[in-house]
């Protein structure tokens, strides 16, 4: 066997792998059960009651991301121009106001 026989096997090898890969692929994306993109529905259910709503709560959570919990029209809280679900209805207290209740606490 000639070198340039080998190199033409090793060629024709590597095109059936390479052939045999992509069939193997065009098998699996056959059985690959085919994932429906829903249309985007603003419409979800409540956390609380489970009812349809298309309200979410705008609760800073963290610097730029917002809770983003859907709430129902009873489970919401409007203040201002957003609504808010039932665990961030409260807002909670400053740090300050805690610091200001301890000095408080420790003076009498
Ligand atoms: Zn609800
Ligand atoms: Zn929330």
């Amino acid at each position: 066997m000639s070198q340039t026989d080998v190199l033409g096997w090793l060629f024709v090898a590597s095109f059936i792998v390479m052939m045999v890969c992509a069939l193997i692929a065009f098998i699996r994306s056959l059985f690959v059960r085919r994932t429906i993109v829903a249309p985007a529905r603003q419409l979800r259910h409540c956390h609380w009651c489970r009812n349809e709503t298309d309200l979410f709560c705008k609760a800073e959570i963290a610097p730029g991301r917002t809770c983003e919990a859907p709430v129902c029209y009873r489970h919401r809280t409007a203040r201002g121009e957003h609504d808010y679900c039932p665990r961030h209805a409260m807002p909670a207290p400053p740090p300050t106001a805690f610091r200001e209740l301890a000095r408080k606490s420790r003076l009498q």
